[in-house]
């Protein structure tokens, strides 16, 4: 996700983001205040990042476990619960879970830790428990299941249900980064974006975010992007969803075939203008879907 923060340099950061994109803001930028794309790369490298640390709310999350009465009583404090930090992992795997089997003549497997068993936390601080879940056990839950779970905690609540709205529901809290498909983790910065406090004047670019979802969730998402756009904010898709489409306020039709038969501005209007345009091949396609 490229983004802009609103500072004095942003201007000149905004124009550099816009090339990148291969494009040129001719006007209107004024208006501008951030430009946040929302792409398909990973929201990380390593299976240390997963949804619950890229979002932010595993912080919360160790908190809450360590201001159990348990937790305090031995004086274990939020770090104690990162995976990343000595004094709570597994020492064998280091927090991976898992441990690398170096094999002669053939490529190294993967296998589960043999001491955690894919636990990631040595066994001290898994006897820490909330409502008998371990911190391990949390990370195993589903968006779905965490969202129950929680359900007393209003700002988990938040950021769980933004997740369930743009159709993410079934993803694991602890599952790795690298196994998130490229429309989960665009899904998941949409979601993380969505709970910033809404302050208007940003351009959203979206490429195709629909890839992937289920019909059903395709309106949730419409939802959200709706959301934004009422909250003062631009939302530019690049779409071959035309339920996507005929939600729009404004197409612009690029064609009229593809590759180097496309290219051109073929229609351009609100949804209901371009259905019925005679040179558009996606007219009649966009028609049904209005
Ligand atoms: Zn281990």
């Amino acid at each position: 996700m490229g983004e802009l923060k609103e500072s004095s340099e942003d201007d000149e950061r905004l124009d550099r983001a816009v090339e990148t994109l291969g494009g040129v803001i001719t006007e209107g930028l004024d208006k501008i205040k951030r430009l946040v794309v929302v792409d398909q790369k990973p929201i990380g490298r390593t299976p240390r990042s997963n949804l619950a640390t890229y979002t932010g709310f595993f912080d919360h999350v160790r908190k809450l476990f360590a201001a159990t009465k348990q937790a305090r009583a031995r004086r274990y404090d939020a770090g104690r619960f990162s995976f990343n930090v000595a004094k709570g992992r597994c020492e064998t795997c280091q927090g991976e879970g898992f441990v690398c089997v170096e094999l002669l003549f053939l490529p190294s497997v993967y296998a589960p830790c043999p001491n955690c068993k894919g636990a990631r936390y040595n066994a001290r601080t898994l006897e820490i428990k909330i409502r008998d879940r371990s911190i391990a056990d949390v990370l195993a839950m589903t968006v779905d299941a965490a969202f129950e779970f929680f359900s007393n905690d209003t700002s988990l609540r938040r950021s769980l249900g933004v997740l369930r709205e743009v159709g993410l529901g079934y993803i694991r809290l602890g599952q790795a980064a690298t196994q998130l498909s490229g429309g989960e983790a665009q899904r998941i910065k949409l979601a993380t974006e969505l709970q910033r406090s809404q302050r208007g004047q940003a351009l959203y670019v979206l490429d195709e975010p629909t890839t992937g979802l289920h019909p059903f969730d395709v309106a949730k998402l419409l939802k959200q992007l709706q959301g934004l756009v009422e909250s003062g904010n631009t939302v530019l898709v690049v779409e071959h969803d035309m339920e996507v489409a005929a939600a729009s306020d404004w197409i612009i039709d690029i064609g009229p075939g593809a590759g180097a038969e496309g290219g051109r501005i073929v229609a351009s209007g609100p949804p209901e203008q371009v259905a019925s345009a005679p040179q558009s091949r996606t007219a009649k396609y966009l028609a049904r879907a209005l």
